[in-house]
């Protein structure tokens, strides 16, 4: 690939952007990240006007892909060009909520702000105003967005900030235990079960990932955030609205949080978050009730317009079976290269989400039973070695995505997500050709 201009613009980026970029993870790309200059379908084309397949979908969004269907298209125009938000109430807000509230089973009423990370944010505000308590236990390798309350990392007895800027007496506030521990989360429920004012999870680990839960993981989490009167809040800024269709995971795995957090898709490609969950719950946000949460922008009219009609979309048309469809063609064909070129590697995902990890270990020839929950291939032996925590996932040869995967890939003409562990999306624009070019360069990379 020649890349000259994506070249002379990072160099320009460098001098006026910290590192390049706005958000880290795209400054992953070595030596230089590309630079995009249009979506087509399926596909991104660089300033140099190089052309990829994009499994990363604007890390999530982007269920429909790059071209948005007529309607959905007129209806963000239609929206800018009536002036782009107000700073007061519009219809269209009610509508993505009575949306969201009908599709969603825990869901009766829902706040709109404007990322995941806000969501998150105002959600554990919430947990903690509604319960009285200070305390949230989080997923080791979970990943809620850039705020202080979950740039936590070590174990539940010495948990300290991930990152600099966040003080330790802000992360003593947070538990972090393994995912899929039943052992761990009953022993901190049963030790400051009166002090934890929500357990909040992704319900896939989806960014130190994929890691699916084990059978009866997340109905644990649900009784034991009952008994001791503490919050589930399910984070689904990616799982929601992909993984289990319009009921979202928590309609997949059948458990009911009393909180969800959503972003990315709800959306439709523009600043999104929310919160939603029991009237009850959700009305202790202000004005109804005393939890301080507001924003300029929430419930910004274009980004409604855009989540509502994508919504809409997927509601009347067949995109999830589509994107399911060639979700499990990736999965599968990658679990027959892998099984031929790198038995030690391991296909994770579900529905449309899917990803290689360089796990290490061979599987045991005879030991077939798969305890994650991903749906395919559970009667083959590669699963006895699926990751079922994020330590297991940093465990991985996770050196050779930037270094050898990821520059094979794209050689070939394949944008794979920017790091190791942040998982690829398909979309709605993807084709079967697609997928059959991308199996063809994994056979090669691998
Ligand atoms: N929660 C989860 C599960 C996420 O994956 C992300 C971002 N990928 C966030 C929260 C934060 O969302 P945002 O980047 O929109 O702030």
């Amino acid at each position: 690939m020649t890349l000259k201009d994506s070249r002379d613009l990072y160099d320009r980026a460098l001098s006026v952007l910290p590192g390049g970029v706005n958000s880290p993870v795209r400054a992953s790309i070595q030596p230089y990240p590309f630079f995009v200059e249009r979506g087509d379908g399926g596909h991104v084309i660089d300033a140099d006007g190089n052309r990829y397949i994009d499994w990363v979908m604007g890390l999530g969004p982007l269920l429909l892909g790059h071209d948005l269907p007529q309607q959905v298209q007129s209806a963000i125009q239609k929206q800018a060009s009536a002036g782009p938000m107000y700073g007061a109430p519009t219809e269209i807000e009610v509508e993505l909520a009575e949306f969201v509230s009908r599709h969603v089973p825990s869901v009766e009423k829902v706040r709109f702000v404007n990322s995941g990370t806000e969501a998150t944010v105002s959600a554990v505000r919430l947990a903690r105003g509604y319960t009285g308590r200070e305390k949230i236990v989080v997923m080791q390798g979970g990943y809620h967005g850039a705020q202080e309350s979950t740039l936590v990392e070590g174990g539940p007895e010495s948990p300290s900030p991930s990152t600099k800027g966040v003080p330790q007496s802000f992360a003593e506030h947070t538990i972090p235990v393994p995912f899929n521990d039943t052992e761990a989360i009953e022993r901190v429920f049963e030790e400051r079960g009166e002090e934890i004012a929500g357990v909040l999870v992704e319900p896939i680990l989806a960014n130190k990932g994929i890691v699916s839960p084990v059978d009866g993981y997340h109905e644990t989490l649900r009784k034991l955030t009952r008994e001791h009167g503490s919050l589930l809040v399910f984070d689904e800024v990616i799982t929601g609205f992909r993984v289990g269709g319009l009921a979202c995971a928590q309609g997949k795995f059948d458990v009911t949080p009393d909180v969800t957090t959503f972003g990315k898709i709800v959306g439709g490609g523009f600043p999104v978050g929310a919160i939603g969950g029991r009237a009850e719950i959700i009305e202790s946000f202000t004005p109804s009730g005393d939890v301080f949460q507001a924003g300029t922008f929430s419930g910004h009219p274009v980004t409604m317009a855009a989540g509502l009609k994508t919504l809409k979309y997927a509601a009347e048309n067949d995109v999830y079976d589509h994107v399911n469809d060639l979700g499990e063609q990736l999965r599968s064909g990658l679990t027959d290269i892998c099984a031929d070129q790198a038995p030690e590697y391991t296909v994770a995902g579900t529905d449309s989400i899917f990803k290689v990890l360089f796990t290490r270990e061979t599987p045991v020839e005879g030991e077939s039973h798969c305890e994650a929950g991903c749906e395919q291939r559970t009667d083959c032996a590669r699963y006895t070695r699926c990751p079922k925590t994020g330590a297991d996932v940093g465990n991985t040869e996770i050196e050779r995505w930037n270094r050898l995967l990821w520059p094979a890939m794209f050689d070939q003409g394949v944008f794979l997500s920017q790091n190791g562990f942040e998982s690829q999306f398909v979309s709605d624009s993807h084709t079967e050709e697609d997928v059959e070019q991308t199996l063809e360069a994994y056979k090669h990379a691998l």
